[in-house]
């Protein structure tokens, strides 16, 4: 796999305002590995590092979804043909040669699914949950997206991962602290030796919220950039921290959705679309 990967794939130019700072500080990375093969995926490079972490966030590309869910759509319930959507999630099941491919039904809300060694049989109704965490191996956990982050929490200690689906509403609602702390108080992983990585999703550059007043806690005016428009990357990166995560293990791919929809599909930017991937799983 490592093989296939290219740095700075050339193919996928990112939009200039990625690589700069925001006000808050977030770079973009810029060594994203980019893999071309049944399917288009890239991986973080720290979390790459980590021979015990299966991981890759999916374009929309290469698969068999007609328009306007074209192509590699992975939710049942945005109006997509199911056997479309079917065959889609076996590419990605294949590609990450996991056993099993665990989502859930989003809701924007708090509640984290987690699977433990000994109470996962494989089949079974989906949960609803906007993360998951487990601690056991070859079960691939993704999340879906389409403007909203799906954020990888890993603890290479405890051989322990998280998907989190994480929308404004997740911001406002906290989730990745919660996540943070249900990964303590379950499987006794130490904060500081968690590493966090950030998705594509809705950047700086398109994140407005008109009457944020009404919705938003007071202290994300911190993060407004300009009138309405809010840097979601820097308050999950501020909400980890908060949590105990060190700053230095936070990636952030810093790739707008809206801004790409050749790669990615964006709620915003294109309404009717359909939700990609971000899948994470550990290791055997
Ligand atoms: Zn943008």
């Amino acid at each position: 796999m490592h093989d296939q990967g290219l740095r700075n794939d050339p193919a996928s130019p990112l939009p200039s305002h990625s690589h700069s700072s925001s006000k808050n500080g977030i770079q973009g990375l810029t060594g994203l590995i980019w893999v071309r093969k049944a399917l288009t995926y890239f991986r973080f490079p720290k979390l790459s590092l980590n021979p015990g972490l299966v991981h890759g966030v999916f374009t929309r590309q290469k698969g068999v979804s007609n328009p306007p869910y074209d192509t590699l759509n992975t939710s049942f319930t945005v109006g997509d043909r199911p056997d479309d959507v079917m065959v889609n999630l076996c590419k990605i099941k294949e590609t990450m040669h996991a056993e099993h491919l665990v989502f859930m039904d989003q809701a924007h809300g708090d509640d984290i699914l987690v699977l433990r060694k000994g109470d996962f049989y494989g089949v079974g109704d989906v949960a609803t949950a906007d993360a998951v965490i487990t601690e056991i191996p070859r079960i691939a956990i993704m999340v879906k997206q389409a403007d909203c982050q799906g954020v990888i929490i890993f603890d290479r200690e405890k051989a322990v991962v998280a998907s989190v689906h994480c929308g404004w509403r997740g911001n406002v609602q906290d989730i990745l602290g919660h996540v943070v702390t249900k990964m303590e108080t379950v499987f006794g992983c130490r904060r500081s030796d968690l590493l966090a990585a950030i998705g594509p999703s809705l950047g700086p550059c398109c994140a407005e919220f008109a009457g944020h007043e009404k919705i938003f806690p007071r202290y994300f005016e911190r993060f407004m950039e300009r009138r309405n428009y809010f840097d979601l990357w820097a308050i999950s990166c501020w909400q980890l921290v908060n949590s105990g995560v060190r700053a230095g293990n936070i990636e952030v791919a810093g790739i707008c959705t809206r801004c790409r929809t050749d790669l990615f599909y964006s709620y915003r930017g294109e309404g009717r679309t359909g939700r990609f991937a971000t899948v994470a799983m550990l290791r055997s």
